[in-house]
């Protein structure tokens, strides 16, 4: 397994059960372009997940499907057996780089804090452990030297980054992460692949959309590859084939 963490031995230290993000039928629709088309599949915290196809395939339509950022048209999405929108708190997004405003007036350390709103309710302050945990998301950025600067005056690697930690300190359970490894040089890489599967050893679910099919197989336990509809579910070893990819890469 080279190393590879696999869902199943991963110790879960969130939920006792597997908890289950279960995807059936899922139908997004632009105006008159279908998106998405009777998409289905299952994923269990405790894994990666890369979602591959080409450019237009719906990946990041998917992620905004799961977030509540698009209406569906059709099918359902449930996270431990209930609706997703009643678990808002449980999940963190990171948008595509293009789609933020990175003029926005804000430092790298008040994006964070960001990041904790979502856990604290209008009923808690703000606490000493909200503060701890927006300190352990920069430094597991290698971002504490930039918590000052505003987000506009960072480069795109390091804005990339610092979206990356506000969805960290969220403590989130399903990261849902759209290129997340996009523009960062190789040190940068290489650390946030090592964080992701530190992630889902703790027992979180990461699925994100992946560009670089050379890399797949480093850095995810499972692959759903799409094309409009999904076309094949599965672990990387199973599903990461050339039959496969063909289906989608045509
Ligand atoms: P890429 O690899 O290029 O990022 P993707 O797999 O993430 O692509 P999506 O961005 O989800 O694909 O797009 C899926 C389809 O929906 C495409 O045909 C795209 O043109 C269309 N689409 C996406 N967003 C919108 C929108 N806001 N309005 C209308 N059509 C959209």
């Amino acid at each position: 397994m080279s190393g590879k963490l696999s869902g199943h031995d991963a110790h879960c230290h969130h939920c006792a059960n597997h908890h289950e993000l279960q995807i059936s039928g899922l139908g997004v629709s632009y105006q008159k372009i279908r998106a998405l088309e009777e998409v289905g599949f299952s994923a269990s915290c405790g894994n990666t997940v890369a979602l591959i196809g080409p450019n237009g395939a719906g990946k990041s339509t998917l992620l905004k499907a799961i977030a509540g950022l698009v209406p569906r048209t059709s099918g359902s999405i449930l996270w431990r057996g209930v609706k997703v929108s009643q678990w808002h708190r449980e999940f963190a997004y990171l948008p595509q780089h293009e789609e933020v405003d990175w003029s926005f007036p804000v430092t790298v350390r008040g994006l964070v804090e960001m990041g904790r709103y979502s856990q604290l309710g209008w009923w808690r302050r703000w606490r000493d452990e909200d503060e701890a945990q927006v300190t352990a998301a920069l430094e597991s950025l290698h971002l504490e030297d930039l918590e000052k600067r505003q987000i506009s005056e960072l480069s795109g690697g390091q804005q990339q980054r610092a979206f990356i930690a506000r969805a960290l300190a969220q403590e989130a359970h399903v990261l849902m992460l759209d290129e997340p490894f996009n523009g960062l040089d190789r040190p940068a890489r290489e650390n946030l692949a090592a964080l992701l599967r530190r992630q889902a050893a703790q027992g979180r679910l990461v699925i994100a959309s992946h560009h670089d099919l050379g890399t797949v197989r480093d850095l995810f336990d499972q692959v759903l590859i799409l094309n409009r509809k999904a076309l094949a579910f599965g672990t990387v070893d199973e599903v990461f084939t050339e039959p496969n990819l063909a289906l989608a890469y045509g």
